[in-house]
């Protein structure tokens, strides 16, 4: 039984832009990209990322599944929504640069090491058992997320940042023991079942 990435490179062998198209939120608005540059152009952080979006787009054209899946730019997508204001041909960008990163996360090919992935997943496991975020907890989740000896170094470094925060009310030791929750959880936990429903249904649609 192959795993799921392997399953795409079968499925979709040598047609990487057919697979974005077919699994990618978005995808299918990649084949209009016509190589402006304006979108790279406009993002505040893009110099600084492996791969702008124009690249990244002219990537999936050529085939570079695995270093387009593989890469940690669409991690860096800060969602600020400059790139789609501009682009003459009305990409949806910052959704494609999403797309991508759920999509290579549902594969297990987003970059072992880059913090953006990890916080999200911690976040959202934090976030969705009580509908508030612990901050202690997620503070803590951080700052050991690369081994108990990173941990410690971190929380020292950190410590006054710590205590600031503890003296302003920021932070509060007792979370530690469960913490606040929003009144209904259970509505909750129905809403986000819900809501992975109707993405499951989108993702469906799309494969046609
Ligand atoms: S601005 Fe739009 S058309 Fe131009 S490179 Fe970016 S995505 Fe492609
Ligand atoms: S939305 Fe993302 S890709 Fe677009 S300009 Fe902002 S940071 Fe860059």
């Amino acid at each position: 039984m192959s795993n799921p990435n392997q399953a795409m490179v079968e499925k979709y062998r040598s047609n990487f832009l057919k697979e974005v198209e077919a699994n990618v939120e978005e995808g299918h608005w990649v084949k209009m990209c016509m190589q402006c540059g304006v979108c790279s152009g406009s993002c505040p952080l893009g110099p600084h990322w492996e791969h702008p979006p124009q690249e990244i787009f002219m990537m999936i054209r050529a085939g570079k599944r695995e270093e387009v899946l593989g890469s940690s730019s669409m991690w860096m997508c800060t969602s600020c929504y400059n790139c789609i204001a501009r682009c003459p041909r009305g990409l949806p960008i910052t959704h494609i640069m999403h797309g991508l990163a759920t999509y290579a996360k549902r594969l297990g090919l987003q970059p072992k090491t880059q913090p953006t992935a990890k916080f999200s997943q911690l976040f959202w496991n934090n976030l969705t058992k009580t509908g508030r975020v612990n901050e202690l907890k997620l503070g803590l989740s951080l700052y050991f997320m690369n081994g108990f000896a990173n941990g410690i170094k971190t929380a020292l470094k950190m410590q006054d940042v710590g205590l600031g925060m503890y003296k302003t009310g920021r932070l509060n030791p007792l979370e530690i023991l469960g913490g606040h929750s929003i009144k209904d959880t259970g509505g909750l936990q129905k809403m986000l079942k819900k809501a992975f429903e109707i993405e499951e249904a989108k993702i469906a649609e799309y494969k046609g």
